[in-house]
């Protein structure tokens, strides 16, 4: 155990099994759970209790402890928001967080809206039965805790189950494995050791970054090149944060109105030169390239802003592709390696990354690129990997390949809703959900940052948020007027479904593979797992909520009754 687990007053141990009716139940103590706590527990005074697998609170930022994970948004804007005190309490070090410093923020927010005593750690949920008579969810643990309650919220986590591609000899291999979603608590030394890195997505290469600094010798194992540019990282002054402090509620209020939930513009490291609002094929080469140059320099997601056409123009995004294989041409030393980690398919397709290193990475000569779209994986052997044509001796191996996005930990929990239908099979051709918070089928159980819902294309706390108010606000509606449920109609759920993957077909993430749509698992269905556009979506939601829920059935204590004397 460590010492921040030793410290936790929620750790369970060995607690005996309780048995609770309560308001809310929640699942999973990442940001949204946390969220959810606190709106329900603290602002509507509902009994609740959170359950979570891990030792700790922090949801994916507990899990990713490996060496070099940091967060890819601003920490200026990495935060909760529901409380203007923890903002101004609360001060960040750099402009982009480590996750030791992001889940010592977790743990402020525990303690400081003492929310340890409302947790149950090292505890996972095996089902979760509706009781369609009494319109409650009978939960229960794998502790033998058994709970009856009428809302469960299931904040679960978008990026939570780690993805293992299916090479055989996994089982023979003599060394170390590892997933970077799933790092050791304990410290894994690599010193001096042959080590190979298999993905170079954004835990791939954060990882390999810091690896290669201590390892004997790095095996980077790269199916696709990904766009990746500098993040820029730099110590964060206290002017910068308090000149954000100081206007917090309407910087609020403008990310909330930005298709991804965050600052363009109204950040102190915002650049106030790149504007993005040109296209990229209406300025000649020399200004293009200007533009692509201050972008770079500035870090971050500013390449991402620096035209109003990268994500929708084959020509622009094409432009971005030779920008980034110029650069890289001038930091990387061996041309054959520089050429591999060129990337080719439309910028926009994979989601950008940020890297502190990678590129000048490749210039040590204790790192190796190992290019697997030319010469792919075979299997694992007792000494390492064997590829089609290699076979690399290493001491420990570690997959940064990803996860089984959206719908992967949800499908895996056995959630029995109406008529006993399970969830993982009413969503096997792809996920279906009204906003994605709600299922057919499935009433009062909750989603925060589910499938069909905007969480993993914005910033995933400012839509955590958004959904979380909703649901408590959705509750608060049905105890106001008497009801006892809600579930999604049958139309509406359909139109949802059909809008979400409307809206992905005609974007760039469905022109390549990528977890966006399911592509990156073997067999998974192919659905579109995402909404485009948080704040379109924020403003449907706010719709149906001012409107009485439309598209929403409202099950009154009656009606309930009605149903249950048919049965
Ligand atoms: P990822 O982006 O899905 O990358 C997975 C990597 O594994 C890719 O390079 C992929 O290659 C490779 N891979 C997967 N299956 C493979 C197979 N069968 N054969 C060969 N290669 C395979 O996963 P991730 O890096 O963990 O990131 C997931 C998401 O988490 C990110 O998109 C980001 O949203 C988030 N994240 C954020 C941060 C941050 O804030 N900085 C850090 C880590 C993660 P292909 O590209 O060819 O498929």
């Amino acid at each position: 155990m460590t010492d921040r687990e030793a410290k936790s007053p929620a750790t369970s141990g060995n607690r005996p099994a309780e048995t609770a009716a309560l308001d809310v139940l929640i699942v999973g103590a990442g940001f949204g759970g946390l969220a959810a706590l606190h709106r329900f527990r603290d602002e509507k005074g509902y009994s609740v209790r959170l359950i979570e697998a891990a030792s700790g609170a922090g949801g994916v930022w507990y899990w990713n402890g490996y060496p070099g994970a940091r967060c890819d948004v601003e920490s200026l804007q990495y935060a909760l928001a529901f409380s203007p005190d923890l903002t101004r309490e609360w001060n960040w070090t750099e402009r982009f967080a480590a996750q030791p410093e992001i889940l010592a923020y977790i743990d402020y927010v525990v303690d400081r809206f003492d929310m340890a005593k409302d947790m149950r750690l090292e505890t996972r949920v095996t089902s979760a039965r509706y009781d369609a008579a009494n319109a409650r969810w009978k939960v229960e643990t794998d502790r033998g805790d058994r709970y009856d309650v009428r809302y469960l919220v299931m904040a679960t986590g978008p990026l939570s189950t780690p993805y293992t591609p299916p090479w055989p000899g996994q089982d023979e291999f003599t060394g170390q494995i590892y997933h970077t979603g799933r790092w050791p608590r304990e410290p894994v030394d690599l010193k001096g050791k042959r080590v190979a890195i298999i993905g170079t997505g954004s835990s791939g290469v954060q990882a390999a970054t810091a690896i290669s600094k201590e390892a004997g010798h790095l095996f980077v194992f790269q199916r696709t090149p990904h766009h990746i540019v500098p993040a820029a990282n730099r110590p964060l002054p206290d002017d910068e944060q308090d000149a954000v402090k100081n206007r917090f509620a309407e910087l609020y209020a403008q990310w909330t109105a930005t298709p991804a939930g965050m600052a363009w513009r109204s950040l102190p490291t915002d650049d106030p030169v790149v504007t993005g609002d040109k296209s990229a094929l209406e300025v000649d080469d020399a200004e293009r390239d200007a533009i692509f140059e201050r972008a770079w320099n500035y870090g971050g997601t500013t390449l991402h802003r620096s035209f109003n056409d990268l994500l929708i123009d084959e020509r622009a995004s094409q432009f971005a592709n030779e920008f980034i294989a110029r650069k890289i041409a001038t930091i990387v030393r061996d041309p054959g390696t520089a050429a591999k980690l060129v990337p080719t398919q439309y910028y926009g397709t994979k989601r950008l990354i940020l890297e502190t290193g990678y590129y000048e990475m490749f210039n040590r000569s204790n790192v190796t690129l190992v290019d697997m779209k030319s010469d792919p994986i075979e299997s694992l052997t007792p000494a390492g990997i064997r590829t089609g044509k290699q076979d690399f001796e290493v001491d420990a191996i570690i997959f940064a390949t990803g996860y089984d996005a959206l719908t992967g930990s949800l499908g895996r929990i056995n959630i029995r809703g109406q008529d006993d239908a399970a969830l993982a099979d009413v969503w096997r051709d792809g996920p279906k959900s009204h906003l994605g918070i709600m299922v057919g089928g499935f009433p009062n159980l909750f989603l925060v940052a589910g499938p069909q819902s905007p969480s993993t294309l914005a910033n995933v706390i400012v839509a955590n948020e958004q959904q979380v108010g909703w649901i408590a606000d959705a509750v608060t509606y049905l105890d106001d007027h008497d009801l006892k449920a809600m579930e999604p109609e049958p139309a509406a759920q359909a139109d949802w479904v059909k809008e979400v993957n409307a809206r992905g077909e005609a974007s760039i993430y469905t022109k390549g593979a990528n977890w966006y749509w399911g592509a990156n698992i073997e067999g998974k269905s192919p659905a579109f797992l995402c909404f485009i556009n948080f704040a379109e979506y924020k403003a449907i939601c706010d719709d149906i909520a001012d409107s009485g829920y439309p598209g929403f059935k409202l099950l009154s204590g009656a009606r309930l009754e009605q149903a249950s004397a048919r049965d």
